[in-house]
């Protein structure tokens, strides 16, 4: 796809959104938004994310990737995977899984912005060693920000065992109820922050 069609799909697609967005939640002050009011931010992420798209479809021009094939033939992106482990239903979307050169699988997470999860990656080798019994070593995020790869992230030593063993703690600690607040610069991107007590009640310097 020519990189001026893939920034109009962006364009109609986000403005959809954000449309669909406003007729549940008029009041763009009380959208959660980074750096600019509701309205400013949705506008400026409509430009910023039409030139993520548009140096997405040049980084990708200028570095052939091969999309995995699942047994099915089906490209893997969006794969989703549902794997027990330690006991625990584990079910999520990998962005994109790429065969190497070597034939091994590499997991590829894209990030529009600078939030990054060694742990997201952990899990996705885990899932696809598990579900489709395949090599995986290394794993790597696309940053849109930067329009390039991040250094591969060795994955080699990680197990199963290591994976699990937190999906295990977190597991626990759902059934008991424990949720500790930790209130601090992440509440201005906290989907629940709107209900939460403990935000409100430091909102003075939060917000
Ligand atoms: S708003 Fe509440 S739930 Fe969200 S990150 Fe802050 S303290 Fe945690």
């Amino acid at each position: 796809m020519p990189a001026d069609q893939a920034v109009q799909l962006f364009s109609d697609r986000y403005s959809a959104l954000v449309n669909a967005g406003l007729e549940r939640e008029p009041d763009t002050d009380r959208w959660l938004a980074a750096g600019l009011p509701g309205g400013a931010d949705i506008e400026r992420r409509y430009r910023l994310g039409q030139d993520q798209v548009r140096a997405y479809v040049d980084w990708a021009e200028a570095h052939p990737t091969e999309t995995w094939k699942t047994p099915e033939d089906k490209p893997a992106l969006e794969l989703y995977f549902l794997v027990e482990l330690g006991g625990v239903n584990v079910r999520g979307y990998i962005d994109q899984v790429v065969q190497d050169p070597d034939g091994a699988l590499r997991p590829r997470d894209w990030k529009t912005g600078t939030t990054k999860s060694r742990f997201q990656l952990e899990v996705y080798t885990v899932a696809l060693r598990k579900a489709y019994d395949v090599e995986v070593n290394k794993a790597d995020w696309y940053l849109a920000k930067n329009g390039g790869l991040s250094r591969p992230l060795k994955m080699d030593a990680i197990t199963e065992e290591q994976v699990a063993e937190r999906f295990v703690a977190m597991d626990a600690g759902v059934k008991a109820g424990d949720f500790p607040p930790q209130p601090g610069f992440q509440c201005r991107f906290c989907d629940v922050s709107h209900a939460c007590f403990f935000k409100s009640n430091l909102s003075g310097n939060l917000k």
